[in-house]
């Protein structure tokens, strides 16, 4: 098995179907193979490219890829079960259908359905976040009810409770990111004014702390730590924002754990730090938010965490059936 990139722990048994799950990103595939517990087995990574005809395709090699297939035509070095994706957009998880899913160039296609064509098993489709969130669930070991709040470009939720993700009529679950909290706020790019991820994303910190290096939180952080008071202003915005995102999360479905991901989170403990005082400072104003106990209620997702979003995809993936497993 040492063609298998990534094999982590214990022997593959590579006559057992495996879960296959890919996180579609704006720029590479992260690609999975996990077993019922969602461990993972082996990992890589390829280029998204762009259009749908595009990703399509390169998804098909990643699953070919994860599976140690040696040649096309070839028989996989560990059989698939199921494929499930996690990619951004409007995704809906029934007919399989992605649309608007701008950074990857394509607005409305049957994305399960061409996958499924080309990789010869059930594919399943699920919005990133979601897929983060289902596998954060099971890469943390939790139990109960839990949200992952992704703070990237943009903030959103997902919910899992007792291991399953919570969707809503309209898949519109955890979009809390353009919950307006500023009717004086800034445009944001829903046409709202003041929503949630205004002040609460790595777009927020780019705006709140204008400058040309690649991380503008961190130079924010960093900024704030040496005292500069506009930078410790706009740090404790941003974290006034996260806070606000936690308290929303736990009075709206009261789930037990917050764990905090995405591209803010890289920041690690200072930014948890940050959104504890915040929520600290709301406890002391509030007996009612005290009771709560949200401080601690919010974990960052651990830096050396599996890939969540592909670990979920895989999770999320199309239920076992027999008759259609592939066995090379
Ligand atoms: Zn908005």
């Amino acid at each position: 098995m040492t063609a298998l990139a990534g094999v982590v722990g214990r022997p593959v048994r590579t006559d057992l179907p495996v879960r296959v799950g890919l996180d579609v990103g704006g720029t590479k595939i992260d690609a999975v193979a996990v077993d019922d517990d969602g461990l993972v087995l082996a990992r890589t990574r390829l280029p998204s490219g762009f259009g749908a005809d595009e990703v399509v395709a390169n998804a098909a090699s990643a699953v070919a890829r994860v599976l140690g297939t040696p040649a096309p035509g070839s028989s996989p070095a560990l059989v698939p079960r199921s494929v499930g994706v996690g990619i951004p957009g409007v995704v809906d998880p029934v007919t399989g259908r992605v649309s608007h899913a701008v950074n990857l160039g394509f607005a409305d296609v049957a994305f399960a359905d061409a996958l499924s064509r080309l990789v010869g098993v059930p594919v399943a489709v699920e919005n990133d976040v979601n897929a983060a969130a289902l596998g954060t669930w099971h890469a943390l070991g939790l139990r109960g009810s839990m949200a992952y709040l992704n703070l990237g470009t943009g903030l959103a939720a997902g919910i899992v409770v007792d291991g399953v993700l919570s969707r809503g009529s309209r898949g519109a679950v955890g979009e809390i990111g353009h919950v307006p909290v500023d009717p004086a706020g800034v445009l944001c790019t829903c046409g709202q004014r003041g929503c949630l991820e205004t002040v609460a994303s790595g777009t927020a910190a780019a705006r709140l702390w204008p400058t040309d290096v690649p991380h503008p939180a961190r130079a924010l952080f960093t900024a704030a730590d040496h005292g500069d008071p506009a930078a410790v202003a706009a740090r404790t915005v941003l974290a006034d924002g996260v806070a606000a995102a936690v308290r929303l999360l736990v009075l709206t479905v009261d789930v037990e754990t917050i764990v905090v991901g995405g591209g803010l989170s890289a920041l690690g403990e200072p930014l948890l730090e940050q959104v504890r005082a915040s929520l600290g400072r709301a406890g002391h104003a509030s007996p009612f938010v005290a009771s709560l106990d949200l401080p601690s209620r919010v974990v960052l997702l651990p830096a050396g965490a599996p890939p969540v979003a592909a670990v979920g995809a895989a999770m999320a993936g199309a239920p076992v059936d027999p008759s259609v497993v592939a066995v090379g």
